[in-house]
């Protein structure tokens, strides 16, 4: 994969934070996104900026030592859940993590996503878990995180939200974007008596069709 510079990732990070207001993954400050540098640093959104008020130069790099540079604004309150996920997944290079509507109230109901329809294979597996609940900006909630997301791709997050990660930025916005349609249907199965649900057969054979991951080779978001 062609590794992506500081400016075109500063840049794509400002489009994912738009993209997610646009597309109602996110309202007011509550989004954040990061994207892997060399070294073990990255860039992180900033805390407290809203989306559209965001340019490149904005975004915050954080040290492997979790230093920022003098003059940088303020990281996410989420920085360290980042940073945590981008150093235990060198498979990924990009998190996306929000608090859209469905997603978020299927992890306040304590509810994982099961395999209802198959595209819940987007996120790595035969569900979308549910990652435990810690306080916001902790490290416990980094680690719980962590290892809900084993060999995933998405996760909700008990009382709080969603999160993404792929090897790329767009993928990753792609998966919240499906985590939270998935959920909004699972939502919407519970209205009408509750879902019925694929076999695990059948989403091994959807799962090997998607292992193509990492290879670049395909779009999220050209099923
Ligand atoms: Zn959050």
């Amino acid at each position: 994969m062609a590794k992506a510079s500081e400016a075109d990732l500063r840049e794509g990070l400002v489009d994912v934070m738009q993209a997610m207001d646009a597309r109602g993954l996110n309202r007011g400050t509550s989004g954040n996104v990061s994207a892997r540098l060399e070294g073990g640093a990255m860039l992180v959104s900033p805390s407290g900026v809203p989306a559209a008020r965001l340019e490149p130069q904005h975004m915050v790099l954080v040290r492997a030592d979790g230093s920022t540079p003098a003059g940088a604004l303020k990281p996410s309150s989420e920085w360290r859940m980042h940073r945590q996920l981008l150093a235990a997944r060198p498979d990924v290079n990009a998190v996306v993590h929000c608090h859209s509507r469905y997603a978020t109230t299927l992890a306040c109901a304590g509810r994982p996503i099961p395999p209802l329809h198959y595209m819940v294979a987007v996120a790595g597996g035969a569900d979308i878990p549910i990652a435990p609940y810690s306080t916001f900006g902790s490290a416990e909630l980094g680690a719980g995180v962590v290892e809900t997301l084993a060999g995933r791709y998405g996760a909700l997050m008990a009382n709080h939200g969603q999160i993404a990660l792929a090897p790329r930025l767009d993928l990753a916005l792609a998966i919240a974007e499906e985590i939270e349609e998935q959920a909004a249907i699972y939502w919407g199965t519970l209205m009408i008596g509750g879902p019925t649900l694929l076999s695990a057969a059948e989403i091994d054979v959807v799962l090997q069709r998607f292992a193509v991951y990492g290879q670049g080779s395909r779009s999220a978001e050209d099923r």
